[in-house]
């Protein structure tokens, strides 16, 4: 017979090192929050933004075929720069967060990785106030 799996919850499966970090909203007292993040090196943003602009270069050839042509390729290699940029930007992901809305209690989780931004803004579900997210780096 076998056993059943203690149950895991998504904190511990999510990769990154956990953080202290504070949510905080003016006028509303701040709230602790977990977090857990992952460093991200120079290689890794490099690689990817490459991938972006190589992305770029390869798509603008072919869209720029259809006409007007022009403003096609511009906006291939436009979104192959933006992308590239936004990657090269990508300094920390934050994997996991689970706290509180300063405003109205309702609790603010992840749907999916992001990018970590300083600080990083938080949209309640409940009261849609938008928090501000502070993590000690
Ligand atoms: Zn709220």
């Amino acid at each position: 017979m076998t056993e059943t799996p203690d149950p895991v919850s998504p904190h511990d499966l999510s990769p990154g090192v956990p953080v202290s970090a504070r949510i905080t909203l003016f006028g509303f007292d701040v709230v602790p929050a977990d977090a857990r993040i992952e460093a991200r090196s120079t290689g890794w943003r490099a690689r990817r933004a490459s991938m972006a602009l190589a992305a770029g270069l390869l798509v603008a050839p072919a869209v720029g075929l259809v006409p007007p042509h022009a403003p096609w390729a511009l906006g291939a290699l436009g979104m192959g720069l933006f992308m590239a940029r936004r990657w090269w930007a990508e300094a920390h992901t934050l994997h996991f967060l689970e706290g509180a809305c300063p405003r109205c209690g309702e609790g603010v989780s992840l749907s999916s990785p992001v990018r970590l931004r300083h600080p990083h803004p938080i949209s309640c579900p409940s009261c849609h106030y938008e928090s501000a997210l502070s993590v000690d780096l």
